[in-house]
């Protein structure tokens, strides 16, 4: 199988093609990624170095129409997986046109070009944060027929992209599947998101922003974990059909906080709070029923294993994340000056 990769030089989409070449011998994997500030070839440096033939790389925008119906056209791919997207909810805040254009616009011209070229599967990558949020209290989960509510710009966007994938599938047929995942963490996440910022910050001698709704909490999942989900999809998903993945395994931002002050050897006094950012969502969690009754999936990573390795992976790559560092563009201590 030929596989086009979107985003394939951010977080998910490297350890994606990492998994898939090393799952899938005889496949071979297009990464088509923009290289905006989140995208960094060094995430795949080890498979460029082994000169693997079953990879490439083109850069390009999903936004640009002409680029992409040329390429899609000329390398035929049998597959399109989409995780080309703007990711960081505050950065939305700040830019949220960019998230419009990119994870709307940009998706729709991947299935307009999917379309005209009888690709065979398109899957789209998508988030829990479509379903807006819940009560900290609640009972309740979100399953893949819940309403959409999405509450900030990020989740509105990719909310919109669902309903576009969704609308290719329903008018013309195209060969769709969707998943809606929670919070991933791993090795070569961007050091703007709470797991790799807190990491950084301490092994960089600064402090921890926590925002003051710190009982805020996510479902948080090993990055493979993902993958070997999307695998299953791609083989076995049912066509036009939505799956949540999620691992029922739930961390307020204080727990995150103290895992990793604990793991660093540092005390309460290197956490700093500042103001929430604003339509800070409180609380995401998925019922994941479907794909573990239909496709057997089930997460095999236990969450302590692989928060501790991914703080070690961190101490141990400082060459890899120190440059991003200074790429960051939004502050989380920022938001006092937003009008909330
Ligand atoms: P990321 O920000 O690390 O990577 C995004 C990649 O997309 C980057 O390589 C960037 O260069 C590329 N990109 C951005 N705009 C582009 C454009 N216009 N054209 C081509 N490429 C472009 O994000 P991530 O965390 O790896 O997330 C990947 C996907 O998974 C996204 O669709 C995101 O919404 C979804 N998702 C992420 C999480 C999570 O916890 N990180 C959870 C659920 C779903």
């Amino acid at each position: 199988m030929r596989l086009l990769v979107t985003g394939g030089a951010g977080f998910i989409g490297s350890n994606f093609i990492r998994y898939w070449l090393r799952s899938h011998e005889q496949d071979a994997v297009i990464n088509l990624d923009a290289l905006t500030y989140a995208g960094n070839l060094e995430n795949l440096r080890d498979i460029e170095h082994s000169q693997n033939e079953r990879y490439q790389f083109v850069q390009a925008d999903i936004t640009d129409e002409k680029s992409i119906t040329k390429i899609i056209g000329s390398e035929k791919p049998d597959c399109i997986v989409n995780f080309a997207a703007e990711s960081h909810n505050s950065l939305a805040i700040v830019n949220p046109g960019a998230f419009f254009r990119t994870n709307v616009l940009g998706t729709q011209t991947l299935l307009e070009a999917a379309r005209q070229n009888n690709i065979s599967r398109f899957h789209h990558i998508s988030t829990c944060e479509v379903y807006g949020d819940l009560d900290l209290e609640t009972t309740e989960r979100f399953s893949e027929t819940s309403p959409y509510r999405p509450r900030t710009p990020y989740n509105a966007s990719k909310a919109g992209a669902d309903m576009a994938v969704r609308a290719y599938f329903e008018t013309f047929g195209l060969p769709v599947t969707i998943s809606n995942c929670c919070n991933n963490y791993g090795p070569y996440q961007f050091p703007e998101k709470v797991i790799p910022l807190f990491i950084t910050n301490i092994l960089s001698g600064e402090k921890l922003p926590v925002y003051q709704s710190s009982q805020n909490r996510r479902e948080w999942i090993q990055v493979d974990d993902h993958c070997r989900a999307i695998d299953l999809i791609l083989h076995q998903g049912k066509l036009g059909e939505t799956y949540n993945i999620g691992t029922g395994i739930e961390k307020s931002v204080e727990e995150i906080a103290a895992l990793i002050l604990s793991a660093l050897e540092k005390d309460e006094n290197w956490k700093i709070y500042v103001p929430d950012r604003p339509g800070h969502d409180r609380r995401y969690l998925l019922d994941s029923s479907k794909i573990k009754q239909e496709l057997g999936w089930q997460p095999e990573i236990p969450f302590n294993e692989g928060i501790q390795a991914t703080i070690q992976w961190y101490q141990e790559h400082p060459e890899w994340w120190q440059p991003l560092r200074a790429k960051r563009l939004v502050q989380e201590a920022q938001w006092k000056n937003t009008n909330n």
